[in-house]
């Protein structure tokens, strides 16, 4: 999606020395971009009829919020340890160094569910993996990953094979 490509700033040695940080700030404060992101996850992932969108914190929220009202779906968030209040589950992944945990509520997903896992960005693939393994604990399928920027060098999408990605733009 040629058109959002201006709307993506790249800030480099961001949050650390050697990163470079897609900032996707100014796609939010464009309606009409907003709009064409949000049509486009929707016309890839109806046909899979999902029966609810998860967002990968933080950013997964403002791209998976607005995807499943539009959808008229439920919304359920993946959260960073120590932030969901209610009984939840855990799975830890690698993260380059170290290692991360993302949470989920119990009541987050429902057996049988088929559930589009949404994020701003897939890099190594490790966190929407880990989000996958989350939902599936939970006895649902992830049907569909959407991401608006995928970093195709990292070759991320092989940690979610098997299941359909859609990344609006490849950087
Ligand atoms: P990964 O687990 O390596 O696929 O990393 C994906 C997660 O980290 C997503 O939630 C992204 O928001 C964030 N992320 C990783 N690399 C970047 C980057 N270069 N710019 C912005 N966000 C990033």
């Amino acid at each position: 999606m040629e058109s959002i490509k201006h709307l993506i700033r790249d800030i480099p040695d961001f949050p650390k020395k050697g990163i470079i940080f897609k900032d996707i700030t100014p796609i939010l404060g464009d309606p009409a971009a907003m709009a064409r992101i949000t049509g486009a996850f929707e016309q890839a992932f109806s046909a899979l009829q999902p029966t609810r969108i998860v967002g990968i914190e933080s950013r997964g929220f403002l791209f998976g919020a607005v995807l499943a009202g539009a959808m008229n779906l439920p919304f359920s968030p993946v959260r960073k340890p120590g932030k969901l209040p209610y009984e939840k589950i855990s799975v830890s992944y690698s993260l380059e160094y170290g290692e991360g945990t993302l949470e989920m509520h119990t009541d987050g997903v429902s057996r049988g569910e088929r559930v589009v896992v949404l994020d701003d960005l897939l890099a190594t693939g490790g966190t929407a993996a880990a989000a996958c393994q989350l939902v599936e604990k939970l006895g649902a399928q992830v049907v569909g990953l959407g991401f608006v920027i995928e970093l195709g060098f990292l070759d991320g999408a092989k940690k979610l094979a098997g299941r359909k990605i859609v990344s609006l733009v490849k950087a």
